[in-house]
């Protein structure tokens, strides 16, 4: 179905008991067959995770209530080295550094080799700008900041417009500047955000 492509994985692989967030599995034996089972504990945002509108306004649309087509899509990946260390990335750098140019209902994903204080993010101008194409989804790596320091536009612009962004992956720099990107949350109702296998579907 997929000839001439191949699956890179953009998920950290995660640990129980090893992570910075909740992460616990308890095995168990189920009494019908004696068959092995586990309970998992675990926080929705851990390794990489669909953050839905709800999780930043608990009215707004849970993640088993967003269609599936959001979560499957043209990617354009960029490494927003250029924008600097602790810098705003605004549209104008966007535009610049890709290539074949963002167009409405790419899912755009941006990481840097900055990480912690030195992550460049996410401007004001930025988000707006996302809203108005308007892109699929948002994802960034670790190396990223979601918001401009002490302030939240960025939830606030795509949450609103049922943008979900995507949070915690890896491998970017393994990816072509297209791909398709797949990552599907669990179908729960209620629930905020989901961990997802994150994969990009890559041309050899
Ligand atoms: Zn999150």
């Amino acid at each position: 179905m997929f000839a001439g492509h191949k699956l890179v994985d953009l998920s950290p692989e995660l640990v129980p008991g090893k992570e910075d967030r909740r992460l616990a599995i308890r095995e168990y034996v189920f009494d019908l067959d004696s068959t092995y089972m586990h309970d998992i504990d675990m926080m929705s945002h851990l390794g990489a995770h669909i953050e839905a509108p709800s999780h930043y306004k608990k009215h707004l649309t849970d993640v088993s209530k967003l269609p599936l087509s959001r979560f499957i899509g043209q990617a354009v990946r960029l490494n927003v080295k250029s924008v600097g260390k602790a810098r705003p990335i605004l549209p104008e750098h966007i535009q610049k550094i890709s290539k074949t140019g963002v167009k409405k209902n790419d899912i755009l994903i941006l990481y840097s080799p900055y990480f912690g204080k030195d992550a460049p993010y996410i401007s004001r101008a930025l988000a707006e700008w996302m809203a108005k194409l308007p892109v699929k989804m948002l994802g960034i790596a670790n190396s990223i900041g979601l918001e401009e320091p002490k302030r939240m536009f960025t939830h606030d612009f795509l949450m609103r417009k049922d943008i979900p962004i995507i949070e915690r992956i890896q491998n970017l720099d393994k990816v072509p500047e297209r791909f398709i990107f797949i990552g599907f949350p669990l179908r729960i109702k209620g629930l905020d955000s989901s961990p997802i296998r994150a994969v990009a579907l890559v041309k050899k």
